[in-house]
């Protein structure tokens, strides 16, 4: 756990260059300025990159020849003409998704412009062309490369741009219809209305060579399932290697950026993808593990922010686990004085602060004020205005760091207690029946004997409960534990306090023969009604008699319909999906739950909730709680110990061990000239700026968005602090800061550049899940798409070289940004499916509030890798494949993943000779519907594919189910939902469709 590493760290004011924890070179002066010269120009970007661009081609319109197609011109460098704002007016917009701001200035371009050939593809499938017919033969199956198309008139995109696949594909003209045909309805708008009908709002891309009609006529919206009423002549598949390939673009980030080092000394600098292995070293600025942003070069000004709508924000894990060759965090003790902070913004002391007047004073860089500097702190400056401890005090010389908090930063000016656990089981009659107590009450002992060092001292309590409560005196003097019930469950008090959070070590003796005999003592229950909500008050209240914060461990099976505060009713109704009142199945019951979450937050009480229904359990409200106290929320339908047992148990270790601050309260400061306007996660507010959390844990992230005041300034750049007080499970109060500085810049093309696509997404995915609580999803999905379409067409306007109007024309940084899109929309929560269940949709709108960059990635674009073809010989992992059916073979074995779910699926051709080496069975035939484990096997393959398999369970934050699945066989369609660039199962479009229809919009907006 990472914070609690550094605690032995050396003293700062001993550190000498070279100390302990700083990497190599840190000690020695730095090659080139480091924050004390923000001031200077960004060092990236000395010259104009080249722009690396891909183009769509539309068609009747000849690619351009392969060396123009792909080499751009450079990014102008003349502030970009402005798109006019009657053009372009805001549009329907969510009141939080307005226009974005951030430009982005300074990823290095460095290499060769992308050359390559262009790329040219066949029409798109399965889409009726409402245009002429295609004349053009067939494409299907082919790839584009080496075959001249020339003169096959064909309707449909052709790509050009860079090489998504390595095989050459040379362009072809395509004839079609032109695209100058009626113009759409609502042209000129950039957010034409929303098309009446289909939820999806989705043209069907064969109009895209048609004349454009527009959305609205008999728009079936690809969204709900096929458009099978539409007529067409046979579809011809468009090369699907011919568009933007997010594994391409992961491959190719991991080869450029792979295994090195990133150092954080340079204001703007784009980090690597979350998927690249590399490391960091903090200069000055926080980890990209900390903090990433959609962009790293702002607009300077709202007017632009506004013009190219791309959000800016910045998503922050505050906790975020570092890898073991990275330096954890120091801590800065400055005893009773406290951590020094600006007198007028409080921004605390940090790289941005300019000493002057020989060392006595400094000036902030957040609010520009000139602070004394104490005393104690005093220091020198060398020739170049530099502190001479600059190196020797982390605050002076890093982006992320900790401060010794004092009794100002305690509540009631009082040291923090060590925070608790309590584990809270129902013992109703499902949960005894399914053998879940006993196998909770047997993990605990395990659990708890191996608590990590760092969190062996925290205190736990026990509770069980169906209709009642069960409260346990475990305290070590006693022989056997003492139970105590509680069945006034309407006012919630704790009949004991001695003995009932105890430590561990201490009481080991009495807890192992309490969880022993709790699975007995309940055997013959019939009492199939529980509570819920008095439950967790009983924790609030244990909390506030201990003085402390904590954590409650909830494992619940049914919904709560006994008589007690909180008691909920089916609510569940799938007549509403597709409806106005949709919304109304994710907002969760308010009243006594919305004060519970304000006591909790208020207590610092965390709660994680394990449930097992066999039924609908209202998770919208039931998780409500957990989802504003930094919880989280497991599920396990229709559990059962043999198959599902494993997978909760890894789950629940996972959990218990992972790195987390309790009574967390956090503040994110920024320049002046823009500020942080919203906040998302799984937090509490009870005003504009405080983000309160009852824990944060190592793998929640809170997404901020940020908004315009002022112009920002080009020199200066931007700057942000994000300052979170907590308690550690020691019991120590802190401060933890995490800073940043990006770029700024009056050029749309620098912030283009300096975009994040996978922050992007976790942006309109957070945005869009808020949203999805008080619109209509179709109006949430509409909003998506215009986002979309403005802002690449903002950047073909403003940023791309000249080109024929039928050209899609994406910024290189943003070139996958679609197929996250399209794949977000296809998601649970968005797609308006009544196939899905409310309570497994509204899990995964909790999930994705509080889920950071590398989650969401993963989540919108899961891992299809082949396994049937690995090398046993090499220790590289297999690379993945697109994810799509295309890439699948009959006789071969993939897995997918995706941080949630993960399915290893066979094709029906799988040859004996593999299904003998992985499952020791004869055939595919005799392979048993619900195994869910591989067997081990002593052979090469075996061992390769169950260590890649266990590898990604222990990699991802939480545990996987392995569910085995056989081509054609039913449970297949599960594993199909994951496909995410084909039409998807519940609804939405494939990725090819989404393209061309973003693209249509983009003309429709540039015309
Ligand atoms: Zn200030």
């Amino acid at each position: 756990m990472s914070q609690q590493g550094y605690v032995a760290a050396p003293p700062y004011s001993q550190a000498q260059p070279g100390m302990g924890g700083y990497q190599g070179g840190f000690g020695a002066s730095p090659a080139q300025p480091l924050y004390g010269h923000y001031g200077g120009p960004p060092q990236a970007f000395a010259a104009p990159p080249t722009g690396k661009k891909l183009l769509l081609l539309c068609p009747m319109q000849s690619p351009p020849p392969p060396t123009s197609s792909v080499i751009q011109q450079p990014f102008q460098t003349s502030p970009p003409p402005a798109m006019g704002q009657p053009q372009m007016p805001p549009g329907p917009q969510l009141p939080h998704m307005s226009p974005p701001q951030s430009p982005l200035a300074s990823m290095q371009m460095s290499g060769p412009p992308m050359s390559g050939p262009p790329m040219s593809g066949p029409p798109m499938s399965g889409h009726p062309m409402s245009g002429p017919p295609m004349s053009g033969p067939p494409m299907s199956g082919h790839p584009m490369s080496g075959h001249p198309m020339s003169g096959q008139p064909m309707s449909g995109p052709l790509m050009s741009g860079q090489p998504m696949s390595g095989q050459p594909m040379s362009g072809q003209p395509m004839a079609g219809p032109p695209m100058s045909g009626p113009p759409m309805a609502g042209m000129g708008r950039p957010f034409p209305g929303p098309p009446p009908s289909g939820p999806g709002g989705f043209q069907q891309p064969g109009q895209f060579g048609g004349h454009m009609a527009g959305p609205q006529p008999g728009m079936p919206g690809a969204f709900p399932g096929a458009p099978g009423g539409l007529a067409g002549p046979p579809q011809k598949k468009l090369d699907p290697d011919s568009i933007p390939s997010i594994t391409q673009v992961i491959e190719d980030d991991q080869v450029k950026r792979g295994g090195q080092v990133y150092s954080t000394n340079i204001r703007g600098q784009v980090p690597p993808l979350v998927t690249t292995d590399f490391t960091v070293q903090d200069q000055g600025n926080a980890s990209p593990r900390f903090m990433r942003c959609t962009t790293y070069s702002l607009p300077s000004t709202a007017d632009l922010a506004k013009q190219c709508q791309v959000p800016l924000a910045a998503i922050i894990k505050p906790f975020a686990n570092l890898p073991k060759n990275e330096t954890p965090l120091y801590v800065v003790n400055h005893g009773e004085t406290g951590p020094i902070r600006c007198n007028r913004c409080k921004a605390y002391m940090c790289p941005y602060m300019q000493f002057i007047d020989g060392g006595r004073r400094y000036q902030c860089g957040f609010c520009n004020c000139v602070n004394e500097v104490p005393v104690f702190f005093f220091q020198h400056l060398d020739h170049m205005g530099r502190r001479a401890d600059f190196y020797e005090r982390p605050e002076l010389s890093l982006g992320s760091y900790e401060f010794v908090a004092t009794l100002d930063y305690c509540k009631n000016n009082k040291l923090p207690n060590p925070p608790a656990y309590i584990f809270m089981i129902d013992v109703s009659y499902n949960n005894i029946k399914s053998g879940l107590v006993k196998l909770i009450c047997d993990e605990l002992k395990t659990l708890l004997e191996n608590l990590p060092r760092y969190i062996s001292a925290i205190n736990v309590g026990f509770v069980t409960y169906n209709k009642v409560l069960h409260f346990y005196n475990v305290k070590s003097a006693l022989a056997q534990p003492q139970m105590m019930v509680v069945s006034d469950t309407a006012e919630m008090f704790v009949p004991l306090l001695d003995g009932f959070l105890v430590n561990y070590q201490e009481s080991k003796a009495v807890i192992y023969n309490l969880l022993d005999q709790i699975p007995d003592m309940f055997a013959e229950t019939n009492e199939s009604e529980t509570v819920f909500v008095p439950v967790i008050q009983a924790g609030v209240e244990a909390f506030k008699a201990a003085e402390c914060s904590g954590k409650l461990f909830i494992f619940q099976s049914s919904m709560p319909t006994a008589e007690a505060p909180g008691k909920l009713k089916n609510r569940d109704d799938k007549k509403l999906v597709n409806t106005e009142k949709e919304k109304t199945l994710f907002q969760p019951q308010k009243g006594v739950y919305e004060q519970l979450s304000k006591e909790c937050v208020a207590q610092g009480c965390c709660v994680d909730l394990f449930l097992f229904p066999s039924q609908y359990m209202d998770i919208a409200t039931m998780a409500d709680v957990p989802s504003h106290t930094g919880g989280s929320v497991y599920k396990y339908n229709n559990f059962q110990v043999e198959t599902d047992g494993e997978h909760f148990l890894r789950d629940l270790r996972k959990d218990v061990q992972k790195s987390i601050g309790f009574d967390a309260i956090m503040r994110v400061r920024t320049s002046t000239g823009f500020r942080a306007t919203e906040f998302f996660g799984a937090v509490h507010m009870n005003n504009t700026t405080d983000v309160e959390m009852a824990a944060v844990d190592c793998d929640k992230a809170m997404t901020v968005e940020f908004k315009h005041d002022d112009a920002l300034s080009e020199e200066t750049g931007a700057l942000m602090q994000c300052a979170l007080l907590y308690t550690t499970v020691n019991g120590q109060r802190r401060l933890r800061v995490h800073n940043l500085s990006l770029n700024c810049s009056s050029q749309l093309s620098e912030l283009y550049k300096s975009c994040e696509t996978d922050s992007l997404i976790n942006f309109f995915a957070k945005s869009a899940c808020r949203a999805i609580l008080n619109q209509p999803l179709k109006n949430v999905r509409e909003i998506l798409v215009n986002q979309t379409a403005h802002m690449l067409a903002c950047y073909r306007k403003n940023c791309a070289s000249p080109s024929a109007a039928s050209q899609l024309i994406l910024p290189d940084a943003m070139k996958v940004f679609p197929v996250y899109m399209n794949s977000l929309m296809k998601t649970a929560p968005l797609v308006g499916s009544t196939e899905l269940s409310t309570d497994d949709r509204a899990h995964q709108r909790l999930l994705l509030m509080g889920m950071g960059v590398e989650d969401t990635q993963l989540l919108l674009y899961p891992r299809l890798t082949p396994l049937h073809n690995v090398d046993v010989n090499v220790e590289a992992q297999p690379a993945p494949v697109r994810c799509s059916e295309e890439r699948l073979t009959d006789s071969g074995m993939f897995l997918l993943e995706n941080g949630h779910s993960m399915f290893l699926w066979l094709g029906q051709a799988s040859p004996p000779e593999l299904i003998q080496s992985i499952f020791n069975l004869p055939s595919l035939a005799h392979l048993q519907g619900h195994m869910c484990a591989l067997p081990e096997l002593d052979n090469p393959l075996s061992n390769k594919v169950r260590s890649f398999i266990d590898g990604l369970i222990e990699k991802r934050p939480n545990s996987m189910k392995l569910n085995i699945v056989r081509q054609k066989d039913k449970p297949e369609m599960l594993f199909r939902q994951f496909l995410v660039e084909d039409k998807g199962l519940h609804g939405g479009a494939s990725y090819m469709d989404f393209l061309c229809y973003v693209h249509r919009e983009i003309r429709q907006l540039l015309t």
